[in-house]
């Protein structure tokens, strides 16, 4: 377990930087926020955010999925499916859970609320990747731990989709523009950075769309799509109305509050 928690590290700290270095030479949008300022916030999100999972949920998923095995529970051990179907399937059928729990946070005012902790990130950079509620974090632990014991997904599907959801979170919130043909090309196969960059924008609904964190097939398959926004990439006005670029807005105890808060 030790040397999973070592690679997922050197995994997720390898992509960091490689789209951290992408983003610093190539920015596709300026901040209005010194970098500094919301980079320590985003990260001070995301370690209370690890934090409030390991205290509630202190196995892990990986460790949930080592016990659902040993049990021979879920859909996959109780058919007798062979593992490479059962990976194969137990990753496509939780990405489209991803996919629909995103959506649910969109619609759902009560989620929304914790969801636009996210949203309010007046910049997209990698870090925004990072930058959930830890509650967000919590419901979506417990959500994807329902799904590993009812499907029985097999622990290497388990290490290999909590690997790819997070290189994929860092990967699309980059502050990169691709050149068009290569953006328009992959984005038949994944949400590129711009396809990702509308769902930020403060439109409705272009943030009520392109939901996917990972391949673009759910989002055309269930009618989300949105290939162009109403402005050009550079144009779009990111993050919400209601939390202008300011320092104060960048702080973690206003994130940790915003879902509390009255709204008028
Ligand atoms: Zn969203």
């Amino acid at each position: 377990m030790a040397d999973n928690t070592a690679l997922r590290l050197t995994l997720f700290l390898s992509v960091f930087a490689i789209m951290a270095i992408a983003e610093y030479c190539f920015p596709a949008r300026l901040a209005k926020i010194q970098r500094s300022i919301r980079w320590r916030t985003n990260f001070l999100m995301m370690i209370s955010g690890a934090l409030l999972a390991k205290i509630v949920v202190p196995i892990g998923l990986v460790g949930i999925a080592f016990w659902v095995n040993e049990q021979q529970l879920g859909l996959m051990n109780i058919t007798n499916a062979t593992t490479i179907f059962s990976v194969i399937t137990c990753l496509l059928l939780l990405d489209i859970l991803i996919y629909w729990q995103h959506r649910l946070f969109h619609t759902m005012p009560i989620l929304w609320r914790l969801h636009k902790v996210h949203h309010a990130d007046s910049h997209v950079d990698t870090t925004s990747g990072l930058r959930f509620h830890p509650v967000e974090i919590l419901l979506s632990l417990l959500v994807k731990a329902f799904a590993i014991i009812t499907l029985g997904v097999p622990v290497i599907a388990v290490i290999i989709f909590e690997v790819l959801l997070n290189a994929f979170a860092i990967f699309n919130h980059a502050n990169i523009r691709l050149p068009k043909a290569v953006d328009t090309f992959l984005s038949y196969i994944i949400i590129t950075q711009r396809l990702h960059r509308i769902h930020h924008s403060q439109r409705v609904n272009e943030t009520n769309s392109n939901y996917g964190f990972s391949v673009s097939w759910w989002d055309r398959i269930f009618g989300s799509f949105l290939s162009e926004a109403n402005q050009p990439d550079e144009n779009l006005t990111l993050g919400l109305k209601a939390y202008p670029a300011t320092e104060n807005n960048s702080r973690l105890l206003t994130l940790l509050k915003i879902p509390f808060k009255k709204i008028k």
